[in-house]
């Protein structure tokens, strides 16, 4: 059930909703509707005149599965943040950096330079989820500790990937922002771990995941009190194999209407190629996505994970610049300013 509660009486009113549906042995959370009102889900259904306090301005008993999430609980759009960087406000975010945590030095030098082609936060990872259990799986601890130390030198936050559930303290350690990778999706004690663990966390679809799947999984994280969840859609299984996998734009404008939640696109695994990476990045913000997440090294060819799929620090300043422009494009920007973002950035 979905109460929602206007403004000027959200403080108390919200209180005494909350505490009516747990005497009775319900599950009930609050959150902000973005409006200054407060929007109640409950697991379960409260007895007329439960909800009958002052502000309430609707009551929803039938709603999607994954209520806390849906935009039927919050119209607005929320903004994740991450340090500085505003996830779902004005300007589309981008996080880059290698697929794998190489060494301290490479992980330093490649935060310098996604800094500089415009990045705004770092991505790489320590634990890595390899489908051979003779592949790298990562430099683990001392891999965290890199990133660390790239965080510190350029002010980049931080996003990596958590694989376990006794690991979400330690990643959210060293990390700004967990991510959860496609293979875990629907690791539910994962999920709620890392609900927990007073981090955002980036929530990648798994590629088999249908989109209710992933709003439930997303729903995890907020019920274990976590309100900061980011949605990644970093392309599904589809019967084609000339792409490692397909990029799901569809994904994009859906999840936009089903949730408030920000969602960013990854087309270096969406795509398996370097050559589609660009393009798939400027249709992913055509799409509506709040940003990017993408593979790069200076050397793609020699990185050790997924160097198929890995641009230059050159490739990604350019789908920045172009991103950027576009998005003001979209926004219906009058094109001089469009022009200037081009030209100087
Ligand atoms: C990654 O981003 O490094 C990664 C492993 O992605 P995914 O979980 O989407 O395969
Ligand atoms: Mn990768």
């Amino acid at each position: 059930m979905l109460v929602r509660i206007a403004a000027h009486n959200a403080v108390t009113s919200t209180e005494i909703v909350l505490t009516n549906a747990r005497t009775l042995g319900l599950d009930a959370r609050a959150m902000s509707d973005g409006q200054g009102g407060m929007a109640i889900g409950i697991d379960g259904e409260l007895p007329d005149g439960a909800w009958d306090v002052p502000g309430v301005i609707s009551v929803l008993r039938k709603h999607k599965p994954y209520m806390l999430a849906s935009r039927e609980l919050r119209d607005a759009r929320s903004v994740v943040r991450v340090g500085d960087v505003a996830i779902g406000g004005d300007e589309p975010v981008v996080m880059a950096g290698p697929c794998v945590i190489e060494n301290e030095r490479d992980t330093i030098e490649i935060a310098r330079m996604v800094k500089e082609a415009g990045a705004t936060m770092l991505r790489g990872g320590a634990f890595k989820p390899r489908s051979s259990p003779y592949a790298f799986q990562g430099l683990g601890e001392p891999g965290l500790q890199h990133l660390a130390r790239a965080r510190e030198i350029t002010g980049l936050p931080v996003v990596t990937e958590v694989m376990e559930p006794d690991q979400v303290e330690l990643v959210a350690d060293y990390s700004d922002m967990l991510q959860i990778g496609a293979r875990n999706m629907s690791n539910f004690p994962l999920l709620k771990r890392a609900g927990r663990a007073g981090k955002p966390v980036l929530l990648k679809r798994g590629f088999s995941a249908t989109i209710d799947e992933w709003m439930m999984s997303a729903e995890y994280v907020l019920a274990s009190g976590n309100p900061d969840v980011v949605l990644c859609e970093r392309g599904i299984r589809s019967f084609d194999t000339s792409t490692r996998f397909t990029l799901d734009l569809n994904a994009v404008p859906l999840a936009r209407e089903l949730t408030h939640l920000p969602i960013v696109v990854d087309p270096s695994h969406g795509t398996g190629r370097r050559s589609l990476v660009e393009r798939m990045s400027l249709a992913g913000l055509a799409a509506g996505a709040d940003g990017l997440i993408l593979e790069v090294h200076p050397n793609p060819d020699q990185a050790l994970c997924d160097a198929s799929q890995t641009i230059t620090p050159e490739t990604l300043q350019r789908i920045i610049r172009k991103g950027h422009a576009l998005v003001q494009l979209l926004d219906g920007e009058p094109v001089t300013d469009v022009l200037t973002t081009l030209i100087t950035a």
